[in-house]
């Protein structure tokens, strides 16, 4: 079968339309009923009201700081973004809490298979079938990843191996051992695991890995394109977060990932404005609206994700709209002596044109009135120092060509930077006054 679910997959435009607005009159219905947020929020404000899309602009958005507020009444942890009752929750979820307190989310038995469900269509779509036995290299806890990847496979008809309690080493031997032939992890975790593999004399291709799942990090086209070249499998990415779960994710065809439709109303949004709905090839806000959870109603979530949008046809014959990348986080880009920078454009380049860059970190500091931006960078032990300082001029140039930025580069030495298995940190902004997450 080509599809996980062939009618939802290949609706006509108008008939997404249809559903995904007469979905969100329901939600918004629910949510002013059941949830004390939406009950303050929505005041004066009637599902009637909502005949076509263009009628979404009269509703305000959702933003992460009034969730928190709301969070702190009762009922205790969930307090006013509960939507069901207390009773019904069976899933405790958090998020990093990276920006600030973090968010408590509730899901009842009903809302996390509608969850799971919208995962079965990212899997499925990214060639997981029944033969997989998918290795997940990774501690499961309060947070979401990779919880939802884990019931989607199984409700596929894979084979799961959970991978927590093993140090990195542990986990190729388990690889080995067990032959697993698919993982999900984070990219920078893939790439590390393929380095540690390297370190210990096993070609990372020998692993037998065919396809990979990435999740957790906005990932460059480039960074896709290393792990494909370094596991010899395919790669896939896909776009979510734990407030608005999974609603996109990658085909087959591998140009941009597809929303999943008709389980979010997804908008892209001009990022000044944020009214108009941007174009094919721009830039947006993403503002997602999950159309079947009810245990904690969001409407017009901002995300904060910064994506292109992508064309409307796909060779794969599905008919839900497309991303064509993830830009970054609205809250990553700075100002740096007056250019606008993304941290993820670094690594764009360095993933592209530096296999020897074991790792790297950026980080902006305050010299008097000037801004000094520095690329820490980390070779394999043993690397032979002159051909590491031709590659550091040579990042230098490319840099600026990409950033408009003059950097320093500056050499570490082998394992001194930090290294990551879940969200990556490797921007530090030490600018008084700068948000640094
Ligand atoms: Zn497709």
């Amino acid at each position: 079968m080509k599809y996980w679910n062939p009618y939802l997959e290949t609706l006509p435009r108008k008939r997404y339309n249809e559903i995904e607005l007469s979905y969100f009159r329901n939600m918004l219905s629910y949510a002013k009923e059941h949830s004390m947020l939406y009950r303050d929020k929505l005041k004066g404000i009637e599902s009637k009201d909502i005949q076509s899309l263009d009628d979404l602009k009269g509703i305000p958005f959702t933003e992460k700081e009034e969730m928190r507020k709301y969070q702190d009444m009762d009922p205790f942890p969930y307090g006013g973004l509960l939507g069901s009752e207390i009773g019904k929750v069976t899933t405790f979820r958090q998020t990093s809490g990276t920006t600030g307190k973090p968010v408590y989310v509730p899901e009842t038995y009903e809302s996390w298979q509608w969850r799971v469900e919208a995962w079965c269509h990212i899997l499925y779509m990214a060639g997981f079938r029944p033969h997989h036995r998918i290795f997940l290299p990774f501690v499961y806890n309060v947070y979401v990843a990779f919880w939802e990847g884990h019931y989607a496979a199984e409700k596929l008809g894979c084979e799961l191996v959970p991978g927590g309690g093993l140090d990195t080493k542990g986990r190729i031997n388990k690889i080995l051992e067990i032959r697993a032939n698919a993982m999900m992890n984070t990219p920078t975790y893939g790439l590390h695991i393929a380095e540690e593999a390297k370190a210990i004399g096993i070609d990372p291709a020998s692993l037998g890995i065919e396809r990979m799942l990435c999740a957790g990090e906005p990932m460059p086209s480039a960074t896709r394109k290393r792990l494909e070249e370094l596991y010899h499998c395919h790669v896939f990415d896909h776009i979510g977060g734990t407030e608005p779960c999974a609603w996109a994710g990658m085909c087959e065809a591998k140009d941009g990932m597809h929303l999943i439709e008709p389980f979010f109303l997804v908008e892209i949004l001009d990022r000044e404005t944020l009214q108009k709905e941007v174009e094919e090839g721009e830039v947006g806000v993403a503002v997602v609206t999950p159309l079947g959870r009810r245990s904690f109603p969001l409407i017009r979530f901002n995300t904060k994700d910064l994506v292109i949008k992508g064309k409307e046809t796909c060779s794969c014959g599905r008919t839900s709209r497309k991303i064509k990348e993830v830009v970054g986080r609205i809250d990553d880009l700075r100002k740096i002596r007056g250019v606008l920078f993304s941290p993820k454009t670094v690594e764009e380049v360095i993933r592209k044109g530096y296999a020897e860059v074991m790792e790297y970190e950026i980080v902006v500091e305050r010299k008097g009135i000037m801004d000094d931006v520095t690329l820490r960078v980390e070779f394999p032990p043993n690397f032979d120092p002159k051909k590491a300082d031709q590659i550091k001029s040579r990042l230098r140039e490319d840099l600026k060509v990409k950033t408009n930025l003059s950097f320093l580069v500056q050499i570490e030495s082998p394992g001194s930077l930090p290294r990551y298995m879940l969200k990556a940190k490797r921007f530090r902004d030490m600018r008084e006054g700068e948000k640094n997450e």
